[in-house]
């Protein structure tokens, strides 16, 4: 694939999507992935190897849901569990200005984020940070700081409200990127949330042309403060739902 071909793919897309863009972003979503196929051999990083399969999988999916999203209410986000950075590099190219913190608890993908970072010359207002949810939810420079926290394929509802709530400030909003399963997740989830001081405000079908899976943006809000003993130690969550 060329960059024309990559290009008019893409634009294509965003047009159907009704995202608007700049040629400079697509140049550098062009980089991105060029850079995520040559690391990809030497680390695993992604299952995911075909291009369009990325451009679909990855990046549309990303991006979808701005299209619902005001982001003049955001500036300072964290996109927890955001692997090699979906959605939270891909915004952070979109939204150069606001301030982003992606955390991850795997170093080799902390590591490529910062390769990548050079690679594509964002630096300011970016931090890549390298832990568990759990752990830096409990430090004070990052609890209940975020006015939007971002997460996708990380964990179910239950499981992942814990690791996400505790950063959101409060009247914040927090993002799930979710396949046909939500309502089961909503479901199952409703103590955690209600532990943890979150409250369900919109399910959101989203769009993404030429892709078979149904796609949902789940909303919540943060309606109060957590209380100080969560989230528990780090693998609590996930052994014990709340
Ligand atoms: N968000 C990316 C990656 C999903 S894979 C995407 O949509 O493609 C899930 C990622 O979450 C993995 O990279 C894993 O290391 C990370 N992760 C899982 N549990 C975590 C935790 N408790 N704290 C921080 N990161 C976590």
């Amino acid at each position: 694939m060329k960059f024309e071909e990559f290009n008019r793919y893409l634009s294509k897309s965003l047009d159907k999507m009704d995202i608007s863009y700049t040629e400079p972003k697509i140049k550098k979503l062009w980089l991105y992935m060029n850079f995520l196929l040559k690391e990809n051999k030497k680390y695993n990083l992604t299952s995911i190897t075909d291009k369009e399969e990325i451009i679909k999988k990855h990046f549309l999916d990303s991006l979808a849901p701005l299209v619902e999203v005001d982001m003049d209410y955001f500036d300072n986000i964290i996109d927890i569990g955001t692997g090699p950075g979906f959605p939270g590099m891909i915004w952070k190219i979109f939204f150069p200005d606001k301030r982003f913190l992606l955390v991850d608890s795997t170093l080799k993908k902390v590591k490529f984020l910062k390769l990548l970072s050079v690679e594509l010359d964002i630096y300011d207002n970016l931090e890549i940070k390298h832990g568990r949810a759990e752990n830096l939810a409990n430090q004070n420079k990052y609890r209940e700081t975020f006015d939007l926290v971002l997460s996708r394929a990380v964990a179910p509802l239950n499981i992942l409200s814990e690791y996400t709530i505790p950063f959101a400030s409060e009247k914040s909003f927090l993002f799930y990127f979710k396949g046909p399963n939500h309502e089961e997740e909503i479901k199952k989830s409703q103590n955690a949330f209600k532990k943890l001081g979150g409250k369900l405000e919109a399910k959101l079908k989203l769009n993404i042309p030429s892709l078979e899976a149904d796609r949902y943006l789940i909303v919540y809000k943060k309606t109060k403060t957590t209380p100080k003993n969560y989230p528990r130690k780090a693998g609590t969550p996930k052994k014990r739902p709340l």
